[in-house]
């Protein structure tokens, strides 16, 4: 995912200066130093959430189990190394690395970054023709104009695409303004324009600095928080008791009881009810699961032999008639010693993918980019892809408002349940839902709610 410069820059924001003592000594303390308390905790779900809320708690003295599903950490920070190339299947950028504590994260684990420059791109039309630079540029002015447009007019109950589509009827069948509203609005969303909603698309908050891409794989950060962690692997847990003093979670097969849990499954695994509550989840907590909306994004890697684009650029851009296909590419050749590009699909066209066969999503991809550098192209070497919406993990990309959804809803989605179910997770961070240091973030804050009892 990558975010634009409309994301409007909170580098000031107090919340991470009242957390970052407990971030940046998580994974150095040497286990001596630690006072155990006596008091257990399990953490369900090892993404970056899950990590920090572990080392924070372990760090305070707590005994902690992390119940993970999957046979590795790193939840949608997933790198697939099969190719030889570091291909990040979920998160790859660190966006607005300014007082982000990912930056500091991936210093202390050694982990490569690469600035991307957003400018750095060519858009062509669908026949192949470049936009020059004085139309784009004036045309993404006129998209921001837009976006602020769409915020003033947005109400609760009508999407971002109704809105727009009533104030600009002209750009919404624009090939070029639909490049736009995929790869810079939907990307950045992570929902489909008619889902997203009108009011509160943008009242998050972001650091600030271009964004930098993690080259040799962003699960070095999540490696590093994993290590000397009690991870439980191909544990998927479906069943949480809260009845009792102590909390009990069950798999299957298994059942581990803790004074304190942390849920950092994802938004769509919470959707999907594979874990059942006992009781059940308060009603304003179960209303927010359902008002709010995980989105899709996939992401397709494609290798050839040798680079036939300019490997000097750092995006192409390409626009299609159908909106968020494959209109976005990364030059991984920028940053890696791979001629390889890395393509996107956004909205109800990520979902469209999920059902396409190898063969299809190749075709579709060559077709544009033979469009922009001829028929004579060689067809790719390999493609590695991802389907984010049938993954039983997480049943989306990442969550967002759509019509009904204020962003108290996340908010709500954060808070405790009777001092004994905390939550944490991307979702359950307001101000930085959908990222990976909002992620982090949320698991530092639901160990400092335990910790503080
Ligand atoms: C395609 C894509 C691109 C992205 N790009 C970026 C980006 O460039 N930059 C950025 O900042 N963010 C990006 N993000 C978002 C970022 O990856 C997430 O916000 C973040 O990684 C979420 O972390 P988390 O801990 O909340 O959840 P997760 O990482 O999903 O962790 C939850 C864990 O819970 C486990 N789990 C699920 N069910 C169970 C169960 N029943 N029992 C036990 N364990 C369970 C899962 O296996 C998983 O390991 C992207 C995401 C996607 C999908």
């Amino acid at each position: 995912m990558k975010r634009r410069q409309f994301i409007w820059d909170t580098t000031q924001s107090l919340t991470l200066f009242m957390l970052s003592p407990s971030l940046l000594t998580c994974c150095n303390q040497d286990d001596e130093s630690i006072v155990p308390n006596g008091k257990t905790a399990i953490v369900i779900g090892a993404g970056i959430s899950g990590l920090a809320a572990a080392q924070s708690l372990q760090q305070a003295g707590f005994t902690v189990t992390v119940l993970e599903a999957q046979d590795k950490a790193g939840g949608r920070i997933r790198t697939n190394r099969s190719l030889g190339i570091a291909f990040d299947e979920g998160a790859s950028w660190i966006h607005g690395p300014k007082r982000n504590p990912i930056s500091d994260l991936a210093t202390e684990a050694g982990a490569p970054t690469f600035v991307t420059d957003d400018n750095s791109v060519i858009v062509f039309d669908s026949d192949g023709t470049p936009y020059s630079d004085r139309t784009l540029s004036r045309a993404e002015n006129d998209f921001y104009d837009a976006i602020q447009a769409v915020l003033d007019a947005g109400n609760q109950n009508q999407s971002f695409q109704t809105v727009f589509n009533s104030l600009y009827p002209n750009q919404s069948q624009n090939r070029l303004w639909k490049y736009m509203l995929s790869a810079y609005l939907e990307f950045s969303i992570g929902g489909d324009l008619s889902d997203i909603s009108s009011q509160y698309f943008y009242d998050d908050e972001a650091f600030s600095g271009a964004d930098q891409i993690i080259t040799n794989g962003y699960d070095q950060i999540t490696d590093y928080l994993a290590a000397g962690l009690n991870l439980k692997y191909n544990t998927p847990v479906s069943f949480v008791d809260y009845t009792n003093e102590k909390v009990m979670v069950s798999t299957q097969t298994d059942s581990f009881d803790c004074d304190y849990l942390v849920v950092t499954v994802p938004l769509g695994v919470l959707k999907s009810n594979t874990i059942t509550f006992s009781p059940e989840l308060p009603t304003d907590k179960t209303n927010a699961i359902h008002q709010t909306q995980m989105g899709n994004v996939n992401k397709f890697l494609l290798t050839w032999e040798t680079p036939f684009w300019d490997t000097s650029l750092q995006y192409i851009g390409y626009t299609p008639e159908t909106k968020g296909k494959f209109n976005y590419f990364l030059n991984a050749a920028k940053f890696s010693p791979y001629p390889a590009l890395i393509t996107f699909a956004f909205g109800d066209y990520a979902t469209t993918t999920e059902n396409m066969s190898d063969e299809e999503v190749i075709n579709e991809i060559m077709t544009h980019l033979r469009r922009i550098y001829g028929p004579a192209i060689p067809s790719p070497t390999h493609l590695l892809r991802t389907k984010w919406g049938q993954n039983p993990h997480a049943y989306g990309a990442y969550s967002f408002a759509t019509n009904g959804t204020t962003s108290n809803d996340f908010s709500t989605l954060a808070q405790s349940v009777n001092d004994k179910l905390f939550f944490a997770g991307e979702h359950t961070s307001r101000d930085y839902r959908g990222t990976v240091h909002g992620a982090y973030l949320s698991g530092i804050r639901a160990a400092d709610n335990i910790i503080h009892l």
